[in-house]
């Protein structure tokens, strides 16, 4: 008796926690030990000492029916400015707590921000590979997503393409780099060049057109690279932030939201957004956490751990043939299989005991993400298997 549109979505339901949970069960089976799960991006990197130290410094000493109690919907004044003044602080911007909300993790985020914005019928435009959940974050508000082919060379957004699949009922472009699941950072020139497109089109067809940026890997950049701060390149730019990876609280539901004064109808977006917090059921984002991140903003997880996995399993692979860009952010490789079916490569590598998800899930069939945010022995013991299977193809 559940609902059709639930019927819908319990079909089509993530690939990615399936194989999460095809994992747990191959353990029962083989042993943990002797399954090489790749399927999840679950932090194994510890959250810093800081998070710890200010979880028990707040219970000590601060008010406990005012740690535990509801706030303004949009999150703890003061914990929004230590926020706006942090990011101003990094990339020069001048924002205060009134353009920050404080969400539920970005997934939280971003269907406030889409209950926000968009009617039936509405599109929002993304790239191919994107994180599947968009299909659904879309969805749950009657919005039509637009999928932009993958440009396979380099994994930067193809705009050729973006271009031509604008409309008048583009309401939002949601982009996500370092991205998940190639683990490219959109370049400077890249956003600079997008930016001009949205702006043309806004003035072609007189409409506004949000770009929102989703990003949870904006602190894992491996050899310093720049991610931009994509509200110094676009006026109507909305950013989706969360502590699920930069801090390693994904269980926690943390992150903000931040809507800059400039973006188009701000002050009606705000509010909005702050009543969708509520009435989608989320209330205020967990308060605890909120305390927690906002004395842990220069904090930061061990970035080393996971460049070490990154070098080990990408020199491995390429060392047996297999095709990858080298990530420069997040902890994802995305991998082309030696043969065309995706899902099938994924089940050779199940019977290796290696769990890792078909780019289709991604919108980018005939290739694999491989989650490397795992033990450095997991990699260790799941090469050999990676390369028999590219053997035993040949
Ligand atoms: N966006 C992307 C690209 C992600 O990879 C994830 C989680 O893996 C999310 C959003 C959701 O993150 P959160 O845990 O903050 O809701």
């Amino acid at each position: 008796m559940i609902s059709n549109k639930m019927q819908e979505q319990v079909q089509s339901s993530s690939i990615i926690r399936a194989m999460f949970e095809e994992g747990k069960r191959l353990a029962g089976i083989h042993g943990a030990e002797n399954v090489f799960d790749f399927s999840l991006g679950n932090p194994n990197v510890e959250p810093p000492e800081e998070v710890k130290r200010a979880i028990l410094e707040i219970l000590n000493t601060e008010n406990s029916t005012s740690i535990h109690g509801y706030m303004n919907n949009s999150g703890f004044e003061e914990v929004r400015a230590a926020i706006a003044q942090s990011i101003n602080d990094k990339f020069g911007t001048d924002f205060s707590q009134k353009n920050i909300l404080m969400t539920v993790g970005a997934a939280g985020g971003l269907n406030v921000i889409f209950k926000t914005l968009l009617n039936p019928g509405d599109e929002v435009i993304t790239f191919a590979p994107f994180f599947g959940e968009y299909r659904s974050y879309v969805k749950n508000y009657e919005g039509e997503l637009v999928i932009i082919s993958p440009n396979t060379l380099d994994f930067q957004p193809n705009l050729g393409e973006f271009k031509q699949k604008i409309t008048p009922r583009t309401k939002a472009v949601i982009i996500n780099s370092p991205n998940n699941p190639t683990g490219v950072i959109y370049s400077e020139e890249t956003i600079i060049k997008l930016a001009e497109i949205l702006s043309e089109k806004q003035k072609e067809f007189g409409t506004d057109i949000y770009l929102v940026s989703d990003e949870p890997y904006r602190e894992l950049a491996y050899d310093h690279a720049e991610v931009p701060y994509l509200s110094k390149y676009y006026t109507n730019t909305i950013i989706g932030y969360s502590f699920s990876k930069s801090l390693s609280l994904p269980g926690e539901r943390i992150g903000y939201l931040v809507i800059p004064d400039q973006a188009a109808d701000f002050e009606n977006i705000m509010v909005a957004a702050n009543i969708a917090n509520r009435i989608l059921g989320y209330v205020n984002a967990p308060s605890l956490f909120q305390r927690v991140v906002a004395k842990c903003l220069d904090a930061k997880v061990d970035i080393e751990t996971y460049n070490r996995n990154r070098e080990l399993l990408y020199n491995g692979l390429v060392s047996y043939g297999y095709q990858c860009i080298k990530p420069e952010g997040a902890f994802y490789l995305f991998v082309k299989t030696p043969i065309e079916s995706d899902v099938e490569f994924c089940n050779l590598a199940k019977e290796k005991n290696i769990l890792i998800v078909p780019g289709t899930a991604f919108g980018c069939p005939g290739y694999v993400r491989i989650a490397y945010c795992v033990a450095y022995k997991t990699i260790e013991k799941a090469l050999p298997g990676f390369k028999a299977i590219i053997e035993e193809l040949k």
